[in-house]
């Protein structure tokens, strides 16, 4: 399948291989064009696209405004999603990589669904979707939506006919989108030299402030007081040095992490207790965190009720579905009302 697809192209999809072509110079090394002014304001703009993956609304005038149209402003906003891609990697955090890719994804799909119907089964097909078939292989299909929480994309809920799964016309641009952050999300961390991300530093330095503020207007500082019963009383069992099950120790770490607890700090915790093995207790963590490739959610009340965890419930309790939806409410309650 051909089409042309001229600069405006490339800005709007910047993954498609004519795109990193387009660029193939500066993407030869990165080490020298960063020190570049070139490479300097492609670097403000990779900086831009990740504030805005982390939705950073106050830096993003500053930081993200388009380049130019023309060929040079192109070259930069394309290296600036390569350099985007670098800076995350750098970072290594697979929740930001989510974010970033996410964002990406988000940002083609808007202009996917405006694209006359020739080149959007171009992009489609670039990232292995046939949009002109109504139905989607079997294999192709459950790796595309695995992301996707919403009942209608579960496969009871669809029709499978010989290996192939029914999809509506409107549903389409939805599976690209997702096929796209899959793709990406894939394909990163990039293997970054070490002297690269210690070029980056600075940059680097700004996405981790940016990253911290986020997770504390989030979440907040932590406050123990506030955690819910269920994941308090796993605390207690800790320091008190009762066994504690794997549904446990998952929930109790995964928890710590989706509100914004640092690793080191979760480590900490385990050192309470008995048994407390450092290296055994540094993988869980780091595993469980997102280093492994994938980001885990704590468990729902639903789920922390099969596993036998939820205890101790107050009335806090009945108004929520999750244990940080817990969380969040105790600590808005506890707050000084507005003067
Ligand atoms: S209802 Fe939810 S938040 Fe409350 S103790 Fe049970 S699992 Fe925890």
């Amino acid at each position: 399948m051909r089409v042309t697809l001229d600069l405006k192209d490339f800005v709007k999809y910047p993954f498609l291989k004519e795109s990193q072509q387009f660029i193939g110079s500066y993407a030869d090394s990165i080490e020298e064009f960063i020190q570049t002014n070139t490479g300097k304001i492609a670097l403000r703009y990779a900086l831009g696209r990740v504030r805005d993956a982390l939705g950073d609304r106050e830096n993003r005038e500053k930081d993200s405004s388009s380049p130019g149209s023309d060929s040079f402003g192109v070259k930069q906003a394309v290296a600036s999603y390569a350099l985007a891609r670098v800076l995350v990697s750098c970072q290594n955090d697979r929740s930001l990589i989510e974010r970033l890719t996410r964002f990406e994804a988000q940002r083609a799909y808007s202009f996917l669904i405006d694209e006359e119907e020739t080149k959007k089964e171009y992009i489609a097909w670039s990232v292995g979707i046939d949009i002109r078939n109504p139905e989607i292989p079997f294999i192709r299909y459950v790796e595309t939506v695995s992301g996707l929480r919403d009942d209608r994309w579960r496969l009871v809920n669809r029709e499978v006919r010989a290996g192939m799964v029914a999809v509506t016309h409107e549903e389409m641009d939805e599976l690209v989108r997702e096929q796209i952050r899959v793709l990406l999300t894939r394909q990163l961390p990039l293997k970054v030299p070490e002297r690269i991300c210690q070029l980056l530093q600075p940059a680097l330095e700004q996405v981790t402030l940016v990253y911290q503020k986020q997770m504390l207007e989030r979440f907040g500082t932590v406050e123990e007081d506030s955690f819910p019963p269920c994941i308090q009383a796993i605390l207690m069992a800790l320091t008190s040095g009762t066994n504690i099950t794997h549904a446990g120790r998952f929930a109790v770490t995964a928890f710590l992490h989706n509100i914004g607890m640092d690793n080191n700090k979760i480590i900490e915790l385990y050192c309470r207790a008995p048994d407390f093995d450092i290296s055994k207790t540094m993988y869980q963590v780091e595993h469980i965190s997102g280093r492994g490739g994938t980001e885990y959610t704590s468990p729902s009340c639903a789920a922390m009720r099969t596993n036998g965890l939820c205890v101790k419930r107050d009335a806090l309790c009945e108004k929520v579905g999750h244990p940080l939806s817990y969380y969040k409410q105790k600590k808005r309650k506890g707050k000084p009302a507005p003067t």
